[in-house]
């Protein structure tokens, strides 16, 4: 701190009076501002559960065209207006990555991986941001002693990989749904794969999963606990074992529910529209209506992996589907 001598404080005083007396001849330039930061701030956010303590840290964002096949069953127009009701582009799609980490007080879980490190490099930071947000938030990444997996869509497993393919979850037990990895590890249902799109995720999940990661991972059963506190909800369509997972703690409760539904403004709104990436879009029609009714039912929180960022809300009913609206930001825990 500095100190002003009192006669410092008098030739201040005498300076502000004569500018004060003295009529403004010249206008005085503008006080250059310090540099702009030019990128965003750390993304990530804390809320509590019960005696739990939940950070979404956000992995970044998507970047899809708006194409006719977007959406398998409705016309390009249609999803544009409902963009545009959004105020949302209407040509490019943003979809955001929203995992999370769980402090159980005797466990701290990540609750899928985001797009992994390497994805930041090809992607030029638009994704692929999950292990800075960690650092970020204050969570070491060697501390994490559990990763549960909703599904083997790379943007939730890619994670599991630094750029060099090493762990990024050294000392993790990986739980993943028992019925998704017998799809992804069955050489039969390789065969049988439904299109080259497919053929390409099956050659994913079997890179991110086979090696290191194998020796760390768990199965785990739909409906079973997979930690105190963290169970398994079957939710497939999007993937054939894709899977939801409530967390509890006391009365308190959040549906993590994956990828039932990505962007709500789309399809919590437009429930029966198929986006292009669900594997078996009636079977996942059927999930996503199920899982909203019961969200609504209940007024229970749903954290959405692709909602906004931080992906918090409530469901309800609307004459034509659902609405989601989101938590507020709680500037206190
Ligand atoms: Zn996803």
């Amino acid at each position: 701190m500095t100190h002003l001598t009192r006669r410092q404080m008098l030739i201040g005083t005498a300076s502000a009076a004569l500018a004060a007396a003295t009529p403004l001849v010249t206008s005085t330039p503008a006080r250059a501002a310090v540099p702009q930061a030019g990128k965003q701030a750390p993304g990530y956010y804390r809320y509590k559960l019960g005696s739990f303590e939940v950070t979404v840290v956000t992995d970044g964002k998507s970047r899809v065209p708006v194409t006719d096949g977007f959406v398998t069953n409705a016309r390009k127009a249609d999803v544009q207006a409902a963009l545009a009701a959004s105020f949302m582009d209407t040509e490019i799609f943003y979809g955001p990555y929203n995992p999370i980490v769980v402090n159980t007080g005797s466990h701290l879980a990540v609750i899928d991986t985001g797009n992994g490190e390497a994805a930041y490099q090809s992607t030029k930071g638009l994704n692929g941001q999950f292990l800075t947000n960690l650092a970020a938030a204050g969570i070491d990444a060697n501390a994490i002693d559990t990763v549960i997996i909703s599904h083997y869509h790379g943007d939730h497993i890619n994670g599991l990989l630094k750029k060099d393919n090493t762990q990024a979850f050294p000392n993790a037990t990986v739980h993943v749904p028992a019925p998704e990895h017998r799809y992804w590890m069955s050489d039969d249902e390789l065969k049988r794969a439904p299109s080259p799109r497919i053929e390409m995720l099956f050659k994913n999940a079997r890179r991110v999963i086979g090696g290191e990661v194998a020796k760390r991972l768990r199965t785990y059963e739909w409906d079973e606990e997979i930690i105190p506190g963290i169970s398994a909800y079957a939710t497939p369509g999007q993937s054939p074992g894709h899977t939801s997972h409530l967390i509890s703690s006391g009365n308190s409760k959040v549906f993590v529910h994956g990828d039932v539904t990505h962007a709500p403004f789309l399809f919590v709104r437009n429930p029966g529209w198929h986006p292009f990436y669900d594997h078996d879009p009636v079977q996942s029609e059927v999930t996503r209506r199920k899982v909203l009714d019961m969200l609504a039912d209940k007024k229970m929180m749903v954290q959405g992996y692709h909602f906004p960022f931080p992906g918090l809300a409530h469901i309800e009913k609307t004459a034509t589907g659902y609405r989601e609206i989101p938590v507020p930001w709680d500037p206190l825990m």
